[in-house]
């Protein structure tokens, strides 16, 4: 997309965001389902492709968002999981400020302790220098690029079997709660159902009452300070722009309660690779970006991973924030799920 103002409005701020990476140093391969082919290697390249594009906007991004699974759990069992995030890190040098969201392929390669101690904790740029105060153990955070803008780090796995100890009550909380709607030996198969019940699956997770509470509190302080907020999280929470095997477990709980929060603007994801957008009753848009690890190399596929969304004066800002993700992925040929409405997609299976 064109960088600088948009009908004559000069942006407040700009931003990049690029969703699930998942590099690894090996040959091409398959999901899960062996439904689609994933470009491991060369997913490097497209990122490095959206920095090309960021270093030369006429207005340079104030910061980056990375949505999760930077890096893929096949790292783990070559043991390159550290090698392979000082290849994504290094291209990351010319970046301005980097926040990084966790996804699950953050926890199929560092467990929860060595994430908060990594360089994938952007804690250290949250307005408060801290994330979320429960034990600081939970990964989320908040920070205002501009007055009346706020943004937060949401943590999807914050209930998990991923990344936490067995032992620890987040761990048993989602084993009881996987199993009490997935009665499948291999629980990263989806239940033998369809609709919304196939979310209750190993490589999604859920948001514990501690992380919500602080939520409330957070977004509470945004409608009395009239600010307008967009939440970043790995795992996308309305059924409409996403396909239901990609949904965090509790997402009803949190679309609830940001649907109760007039500050509330905008909802961006990853993890679902084919990307989704829906505009709720409330006027949230929700965002689900494509990703980088399905999109075949020497494809035009830069509007993935390099457009840079402008956040103006306007009154429609957020609407103009839709306009351009859905025009850009037009304009690259591909359809968004929106606009292919009632099929029916398998292929984010182990996402
Ligand atoms: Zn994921």
């Amino acid at each position: 997309m064109t960088t600088g103002s948009k009908n004559g409005i000069q942006p407040l701020f700009t931003f990049g965001i690029i969703a699930d990476i998942q590099y690894a140093d090996i040959d091409d391969g398959f999901n899960f389902s062996h439904t689609r082919k994933r470009y491991y290697r060369n997913s490097i390249n497209l990122l490095r492709n959206a920095q090309a594009s960021w270093n030369t906007e006429n207005i340079k991004p104030q910061f980056i968002l990375q949505l999760g699974d930077i890096i893929d759990g096949h790292n783990k069992k070559d043991n390159s999981s550290d090698q392979a995030l000082n290849t994504v890190m290094k291209e990351f040098e010319s970046s301005p400020v980097v926040h990084h969201v966790w996804g699950n392929h953050e926890f199929y390669n560092f467990n929860r302790d060595t994430l908060l101690r990594s360089v994938l904790n952007s804690t250290i740029d949250s307005d408060s220098g801290g994330g979320c105060p429960s034990n600081g153990e939970i990964y989320a955070y908040h920070f205002s690029p501009a007055s009346r803008y706020r943004f937060v780090i949401l943590d999807a796995y914050d209930v998990s079997m991923l990344g936490r100890e067995e032992s620890s009550v987040q761990y048993n909380q989602a084993v009881a709660f996987l199993k009490a709607h997935n009665e499948n030996e291999d629980l990263n198969q989806p239940p033998d159902c369809i609709g919304l019940e196939q979310r209750f699956v190993k490589f999604n997770g859920g948001f514990s009452a501690d992380q919500l509470d602080w939520l409330e509190g957070v977004l509470s302080l945004a409608d009395d300070q009239m600010e307008r907020v967009t939440i970043i999280c790995h795992l996308p929470i309305h059924p409409g722009s996403t396909t239901p095997v990609c949904l965090a477990w509790n997402y009803d709980k949190l679309l609830a309660n940001i649907q109760g929060h007039k500050s509330v603007v905008c909802f961006m994801a990853g993890h679902d690779h084919d990307g989704g957008y829906h505009s709720d009753y409330c006027g949230v848009h929700h965002l689900t970006l494509e990703g980088v690890i399905e999109t075949p190399p020497g494809s035009d596929a830069f509007v993935r991973i390099r457009f840079t969304i402008i956040l103006s004066k306007s009154v429609d800002t957020i609407a103009d924030v839709a306009v351009v993700c859905r025009a850009a992925t037009a304009t690259a040929g591909a359809v968004s799920r929106v606009e292919r409405e009632g099929e029916v997609c398998s292929a984010c299976i182990a996402a």
